[in-house]
């Protein structure tokens, strides 16, 4: 047990966390077997070659390389090809132990079900806490694109078909909240990944390369199925696109169930209702995620609780509801590390 034990204590220390309880040591005994946990423990976050692996933990380097190499096929260890030969790395629970082997399995054995209960226990003693804390949060919101105005100044990090015209290489995956949490009939092969980690989960198995055509058509069919389109919250770099619904996400169930308004980044835009407002509810009733929007005689929007996901544009048969810019909008982070760095600094106090 003091492996795993170990393994957690590694694990909260990169700055995504994972606080101590019985049920992640549950989780990491499912994902890590008892002669793969020693190994897990000489990694840490940065890319190491297996000898270097092999010599902290007294193996041999075939055999621990061995053993790494099934790790990273089951998604609980990163890989990727180095100068000379494999490095490998331990993946954050946010994003990585939880996705990835959901992304791969899909929830249907029974150890992939009893995992999702544990994930389940797990956020609520204390992942989600761990997870709201987050300053400045890990996740943003990126307005539909069928709502944006065309009379405002767009930001380009705002816009996800730029972003993703961007990227190199694209992964299409199953989202892992939807999988373990299983509570809409909402579509599941939604969640999109580049470069870096979509090579990564190419790989592996874990997730399928998609051209852009495909993932702009994963964009469009999202935004009609009124799914909030997040993404890691910063500018500079995309990694990942998820397509959220307030049941299942572990995010926008911070905001919804567990009123912590702030755990999740805004866009800069929120919707405004114009004087064509019939008060037909459609907005109110099958669109707003986030139960921002209330109805009498026409539709309110509650500026505190809209996230700026645009999905009540898109279907409102008036025009009556449109995208404003908000007042005041903090800018993401400008990369990922630097997100990382805000985020360890504010754990550790430094
Ligand atoms: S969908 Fe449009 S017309 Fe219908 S209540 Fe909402 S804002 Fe008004
Ligand atoms: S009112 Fe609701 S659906 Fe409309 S932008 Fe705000 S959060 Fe999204």
């Amino acid at each position: 047990m003091h492996h795993y034990r170990e393994l957690q204590r590694i694990l909260d220390g990169h700055p995504v966390g994972a606080p101590e309880a019985e049920e992640f040591l549950e989780i990491l005994k499912i994902l890590f077997r008892p002669d793969e946990v020693a190994i897990a423990t000489a990694l840490d976050f940065k890319l190491r070659p297996v000898d270097e692996v092999a010599a902290k933990c007294g193996l041999s380097a075939a055999e621990v390389g061995r053993r790494l190499e099934a790790m990273a096929d089951r998604g609980v260890v990163l890989s990727k090809p180095g100068p000379a030969g494999r490095l490998y790395a331990l993946l954050p629970v946010f994003p990585g132990l939880f996705e990835y082997p959901f992304m791969k399995y899909g929830g249907d054995t029974p150890e992939q079900r009893r995992l999702a209960e544990l994930w389940q226990a797990y956020y609520m003693k204390a992942w989600a806490r761990s997870l709201a804390e987050a300053d400045p949060p890990w996740m943003r919101v990126l307005p539909a694109e069928q709502a944006l105005p065309e009379i405002t100044e767009v930001l380009p990090y705002e816009v996800a078909s730029e972003m993703i015209k961007k990227a190199g290489e694209m992964a299409l995956g199953r989202c892992s909240c939807r999988v373990a949490v299983g509570k809409c009939h909402n579509p599941v092969d939604v969640c999109l990944v580049f470069d870096g980690a979509a090579r990564f989960l190419i790989e592996r198995g874990i997730a399928r390369r998609i051209s852009l055509d495909k993932a702009l058509a994963v964009l469009r069919e999202t935004e009609e199925a009124g799914l909030v389109h997040c993404t890691s919250n910063n500018t500079g770099q995309l990694l990942f696109l998820c397509n959220c619904c307030p049941c299942c996400c572990h995010v926008l169930r911070l905001v919804v169930e567990h009123d912590y308004p702030r755990a999740l980044a805004r866009s800069s835009y929120l919707a405004r209702v114009g004087p064509e407002c019939t008060g037909c509810g459609t907005c109110a009733e099958t669109r707003c995620p986030m139960k921002a929007i209330t109805l009498q005689e026409t539709a309110a929007v509650n500026e505190d609780r809209c996230i700026g996901c645009g999905l009540c544009v898109t279907t409102c048969p008036t025009g009556a509801m449109t995208l404003v810019k908000r007042p005041a909008h903090a800018e993401p982070p400008p990369s990922p590390q630097v997100l990382y760095a805000l985020n360890a600094a504010r754990r550790t106090g430094k």
